[in-house]
């Protein structure tokens, strides 16, 4: 038996109106906002934040780590101090793509639970439910705003994994397509198409339940709409043109789709684990890093390669080659370990004997072809 909960949205262009509504019974509390560096918190913020309020801006440079989270917990924990507050936050807002949606996940957890982020990488490691938290996703694809975990990365571990739970779900999220208008083209590609590989990697897999099955067939229809240009669109020719898979109603499909497609996420296959190594080892975007690896499995994921192949020229977006050329035997090792380390995907696509299929040999072979 499987027990799914989509968290409930506000779906459609302007719904970050929602919000202000969405907090009145955490009113007169304070509520923490986590928001992307991208967005501003001068004169012209777009969020309706209050005095008495706590907001972060999130340095998306890189994409998060345990140490990211547990600095911000520890800088929020000192902020309070000087403000002459121990409440802890009502609610917390996390606004931005997956590094900040998780970081803002992540940072909840940490409010009740004790210890440090790296203590709850695995599978239901969190025991005490987080307060009200609610996801707004400015670039669609992750599925980070319906899915049950939050991904970080570990460098002293040599891994990137996430901190699976129930708990790991936000309680609301806020989908509105507006806010994705400003993401630069190939970013917005390779988050979208994050999307796509969960599908692929959960269609492929040995784990699966009809319920899931019914969202994922969506959600790959959608991606497929949008970027094999196929939305059924009601906008003006020339703005198509110009936008293609950024037009409005095409960043409204992928903002569904990104939605459904978390209910994947948990279930993925070789991709997720390859995209990981090249997280973990080279620091490489979560969602290029997936695009470069289902170029590189195209022995296990023949008919997915060729269609993503045609989604990717459709688009006319072109992917980087020679990234593990001239890398030493330490990177390589350093490469298989952080791939291999995630037994879970692995074994779902591969089954008990995936050792005897990733051979080290094998390992290193797929990375060279990237
Ligand atoms: P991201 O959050 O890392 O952001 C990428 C870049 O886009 C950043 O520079 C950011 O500043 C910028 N940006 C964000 N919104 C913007 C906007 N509206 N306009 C212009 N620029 C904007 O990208 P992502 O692909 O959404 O997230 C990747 C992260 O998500 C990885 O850490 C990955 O591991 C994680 N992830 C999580 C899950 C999950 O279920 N929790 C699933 C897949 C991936
Ligand atoms: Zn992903």
């Amino acid at each position: 038996m499987i027990s799914g909960s989509m968290p409930p949205y506000v779906f459609g262009s302007g719904a970050i109106r929602a919000l202000p509504d969405l907090l009145k019974k955490r009113r007169p509390g304070w509520v923490l906002w986590l928001v992307d560096h991208f967005f501003s918190f001068g004169s012209d913020c777009p969020f309706p934040v209050r005095s008495g309020d706590t907001m972060f801006s999130v340095d998306t440079t890189f994409e998060p780590t345990v140490e990211s989270v547990d600095a911000i917990v520890v800088s929020m924990r000192e902020k309070l101090v000087e403000h002459g507050t121990y409440d802890p936050p009502r609610a917390v807002v996390g606004i931005g793509g997956g590094s900040t949606m998780d970081t803002a996940k992540a940072v909840s957890i940490l409010l009740t639970n004790p210890g440090k982020a790296a203590d709850y990488q695995g599978w239901d490691l969190v025991k005490e439910p987080t307060v009200y938290k609610i996801g707004v996703p400015t670039i669609s694809g992750t599925g980070s705003e319906s899915s049950s975990t939050c991904v970080l990365t570990n460098h002293e571990k040599g891994l990137k994994l996430g901190m699976n739970s129930p708990f790991s779900r936000f309680d609301q999220v806020v989908l509105d397509p507006d806010l994705t208008a400003t993401v630069p083209r190939e970013q917005y590609f390779h988050s979208g198409m994050d999307t796509w590989c969960h599908c692929a990697e959960y269609t492929m897999g040995a784990d699966h339940d009809a319920m899931t099955d019914a969202l994922v067939q969506q959600a790959i229809n959608m991606c497929r709409g949008v970027f094999g240009g196929f939305v059924n669109h009601n906008e003006p020719d020339e703005d198509l043109a110009v936008r293609g898979m950024q037009c409005d109603s095409a960043r409204a499909s992928l903002m569904v789709a990104s939605y459904l497609g978390g209910s994947s996420a948990a279930r993925t296959g070789l991709i997720h684990p390859f995209s990981a190594g090249l997280g973990t080892v080279l620091g490489v975007r979560h969602g290029l890093a997936n695009c470069v690896a289902v170029e590189a499995l195209r022995d296990w994921y023949p008919a997915w390669r060729q269609s993503f192949h045609a989604l990717r020229e459709s688009c006319g977006i072109e992917l980087p080659t020679g990234l593990c050329d001239g890398l030493d035997y330490d990177q390589m090792e350093r490469l298989y370990q952080s791939t291999v380390i995630h037994e879970k995907p692995l074994r779902n696509a591969l089954g008990d004997g995936w050792r005897d299929v990733l051979t080290r040999e094998k390992v290193y072979e797929i990375f060279r072809r990237m």
